[in-house]
């Protein structure tokens, strides 16, 4: 039977405009924050997520066709609303 945590309790380690980062020093999990929304990893999901995030950027910086669809995509959205 997995361990259930009623009462975590978290450190901030980081905040930003989109919301914040907070480690659990209770279950180990680290709570991505984001407005309504948190999602809770464990630290090795948690780097895998940052190494995934990191390698998206790294290719819209310098893959220029990816850039491009990404532009057209929004420029998509936008004219929607
Ligand atoms: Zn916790």
């Amino acid at each position: 039977m997995s361990k259930t945590y009623t009462q975590c309790s978290q450190q901030l380690i980081a905040t930003s405009g989109l919301g914040h980062i907070t480690t659990c020093t209770d279950c180990g999990h680290v709570h991505l924050n984001l407005n309504a929304v948190t999602l809770r990893f464990d630290l090795d999901a948690f780097r895998d997520l940052v190494d995934m995030l990191g390698f998206a950027q790294h290719k819209l910086d310098t893959d220029n066709a990816a850039h491009q669809a990404l532009a057209r995509s929004i420029i998509s959205k936008a004219l929607r609303h």
